[in-house]
């Protein structure tokens, strides 16, 4: 077997797709970018979309936008990918990290404490698709001590008068909050359409607006369109008509726009997302799950409660009693059994950058206990019913090894022994293909 973790789902319809935008010959931002920005509205019923070319620089521009400026600072778990950090950092403010909670995602009650007269923004993570307490991170937000409390030193923050709500939903497109698009919980959601991701563009992002109805979300999305696009007047499309070559700077915006050579690729994706691709998503979840539960050491990832619903982009297995090392382990005798597994996250403040401006994993508890049990396993639409069996036979004999002799005593070589002794017998339907 060979299962690699996570390729990009690409039929035809997505080479058809891209396809035509190579034959209409336009193929920077145009009527790509604006369909998909549609089909995304639609999903997600939010006020507008606006797509970028990733996650990371829509997450800067709504930062910027917000006027988030040295000196100020911004909430955010100690669990995620690094972006969440560096685009609090590259708008020259401080990220302050919290620990998350046994779901993975921001604990509320560790945000209510990290809050002083400098808190700007929270920004909360989706891990593996599962939307954060939004309800309670509503709450905080307007409590009037926390009003109270809020500095607005810029004309969106008088706007708003309290802390922005921001949702890292970079997993989470198609999760669910009380029967509503998780991203109507959140003053901002910003969904990455990188490589790996449930929908991809190659690169990828888009920014949607759900703010209070003070603001005007059109004229919001007119002026974000603009500061994609160097704060110009006109984009690429209005320029190329006849005449229409005049354009001002209006204001120093940034450059991130996304082409539609790579809208195409989303757009194709999008608009078999809720019939096709997530269900699918769902399917494999649920026989991951019914393939573990009967081990005593799984841990079930958070799938669905009374109000939410992950939009299963990651399949995050934890294993009971088991250390780091074992951890990494596992993962190596599952890739020597032809499966891709993958770790989300290890938390930044185990990272070398993050560990020389000060973070300290020891202050994040939570975190590094999800971390080090974590296997993320694959989940995506093209796997087959027999590659996911395949997943489930590989995990349990693998874990099973490192349960039954603590991995300290066990010399190198005996792994490779032990695989062939409680794998390969199992897996005789599998034949040639089991590569060890
Ligand atoms: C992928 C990811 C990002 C970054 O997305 P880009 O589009 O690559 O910038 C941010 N946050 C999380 C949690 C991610 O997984």
């Amino acid at each position: 077997m060979n299962i690699p973790f996570s390729p990009p789902f690409i039929d035809q319809s997505v080479i058809d797709q891209v396809l035509q935008s190579l034959q209409d010959k336009w193929i920077t931002t145009g009527p790509k970018v604006k369909a998909l920005e549609q089909e995304i509205v639609e999903l997600t019923n939010s006020d507008v979309a606006i797509c970028v070319n990733s996650w990371t620089s829509g997450a800067i521009m709504m930062l910027k936008w917000f006027g988030v400026k040295p000196g100020d600072e911004v909430i955010i778990p100690a669990y995620t990918y690094c972006a969440t950090a560096l685009s609090v950092l590259h708008c020259g403010a401080t990220p302050i990290m919290v620990d998350v909670s046994d779901d993975f995602c921001i604990d509320p009650k560790k945000v209510k404490k990290a809050i002083t007269s400098k808190t700007k923004a929270i920004i909360a993570v989706d891990i593996s698709g599962w939307p954060c307490n939004y309800v309670e991170l509503n709450t905080i937000i307007r409590e009037s001590e926390v009003i109270n409390m809020f500095t607005a030193e810029s004309e969106k923050q008088q706007l708003l008068g309290r802390i922005l709500l921001v949702s890292d939903a970079a997993h989470s497109i198609g999760a669910t909050y009380n029967g509503l698009a998780s991203a109507k919980m959140s003053d901002i959601t910003i969904f990455s359409f990188h490589a790996v991701k449930n929908i991809t563009t190659a690169e990828g992002g888009c920014v949607c607006l759900n703010l209070p109805p003070r603001f005007s979300a059109l004229t919001e999305y007119e002026f974000l369109k603009k500061y994609t696009l160097n704060g110009q007047s006109k984009d690429a499309l209005a320029k190329s008509k006849g005449g229409g070559w005049r354009y001002d700077i209006l204001f120093q915006g940034l450059k991130i726009n996304m082409p539609d050579i790579c809208a195409a690729v989303g757009l194709a994706q999008i608009k078999k997302y809720i019939n096709e691709l997530l269900p699918r998503r769902k399917e494999i979840a649920s026989k991951y799950c019914k393939g573990l539960e009967q081990m005593n050491w799984f841990i079930k990832p958070p799938l669905q409660d009374d109000n939410r619903e992950t939009s299963y982009h990651l399949f995050p297995l934890r294993i009971m009693g088991i250390s780091e090392a074992q951890r990494d382990q596992i993962i190596d005798d599952l890739a020597q059994l032809g499966v891709a597994a993958n770790v989300h996250f290890i938390p930044m403040p185990m990272l070398t950058y993050f560990k020389s401006i000060g973070y300290k994993i020891k202050d994040y508890p939570v975190a590094y206990k999800q971390y080090s049990c974590e296997i993320s396993l694959p989940i995506y639409p093209q796997l087959s019913d027999n590659e996911i069996q395949f997943v489930i036979e590989s995990v349990i004999a693998t874990v099973q090894i490192q349960l039954n002799k603590p991995r300290k005593l066990q010399p190198k070589n005996r792994i490779k022994e032990d695989l062939k002794l409680n794998i390969l017998p199992n897996f005789s339907d599998y034949g040639q293909q089991t590569h060890i």
